[in-house]
C-alpha cells in the first residue's frame, strides 16, 4: 500500500533503545553509580540528556566519577544496536512512499549521535527530532494524515497521536516494559514482535 507519508520511530523501533541503555546504567553501576540512581537521572535530564549532563549531575551527587568514564560512555554507541530485519524494513518503507521520516522525542543533539550510530540516516528523507512530543513533530508536515502511516512502540504516546490524527493508520512493536498484547488490542493496535513480522503485515495491506 502506498502511503503519502510514514514516520518511523527510532527507539525501540528501529534501535534495541533497551540493550544500549541496559549497557550504559551497567557502566555507570561499574563506577559506583546506584543502579536506580543511573536510571532516575538519565530520565530526570531526559529533554537536555547528554552524556555530559549525566556526568555533570551524578559529580553534583558526589559520586567521583572520574575522566575516562565520558570515552567509555560514547564507545557503548561504536556498537551497532539496529533491530535485526532493520535496513531490509527500511529499504520496504521506501518503496511505499515518496516522504519516509524518522521521528523522535528526545534532545536533538543526543538522538541524532544514536542515529549516526545505527548508519540509517540516508534511508530517510527527513529527520523530525523534538521535545514536546511525537504528535508536536508530526504537526509540521503538510501530510495527508489519513493516507499516512505511523510505526510507533509506545501506547501512551501513540494514543496522544491518535487523538490529534484520527485518521492515521498507527502500528509497530510491542514494548513490553510497560504493556502486554492486550493492551495494545485493547485500544485498536495491530502490533508485532519483530520487524520482520511487521513487515510481512505491511506488505499484505
Ligand atoms: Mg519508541
Amino acid at each position: 500500500m502506498r502511503f503519502d507519508y510514514i514516520f518511523v520511530d527510532l527507539d525501540d523501533s528501529l534501535m534495541d533503545t533497551k540493550k544500549y541503555k541496559a549497557r550504559l546504567f551497567d557502566l555507570l553501576v561499574e563506577y559506583g553509580v546506584p543502579m536506580d540512581l543511573a536510571k532516575s537521572t538519565y530520565k530526570q535530564i531526559i529533554n537536555t540528556y547528554t552524556f555530559e549532563n549525566q556526568l555533570v549531575v551524578l559529580r553534583d551527587l558526589s559520586y567521583d566519577l572520574p575522566p575516562e568514564v565520558l570515552p567509555k560512555m560514547f564507545d557503548l554507541l561504536k556498537i551497532n544496536y539496529l533491530l535485526p530485519g532493520a535496513r531490509d524494513f527500511l529499504e520496504y518503507l521506501r518503496s511505499q512512499t515518496e516522504h519516509l521520516v524518522l521521528v523522535s522525542n528526545g534532545n536533538p543533539p543526543y538522538q541524532q549521535l544514536k542515529i549516526d550510530s545505527l548508519g540509517i540516516a540516508d534511508f530517510f528523507d527527513q529527520i523530525a527530532i523534538g521535545i514536546d512530543g511525537k504528535e508536536a513533530v508530526l504537526e509540521k508536515f503538510p501530510a495527508d494524515f489519513s493516507r499516512s502511516l505511523f510505526i510507533n512502540d509506545k501506547l501512551d504516546e501513540n494514543e496522544r497521536v491518535r487523538g490529534t490524527f484520527p485518521g492515521l493508520m498507527i502500528t509497530g512493536l510491542i514494548n513490553r516494559k510497560y504493556w502486554t498484547t492486550v493492551d495494545y488490542e485493547q485500544s485498536g493496535y495491530v502490533v508485532f514482535e519483530n520487524l520482520a513480522d511487521l513487515g510481512e503485515y505491511l506488505k499484505k495491506l
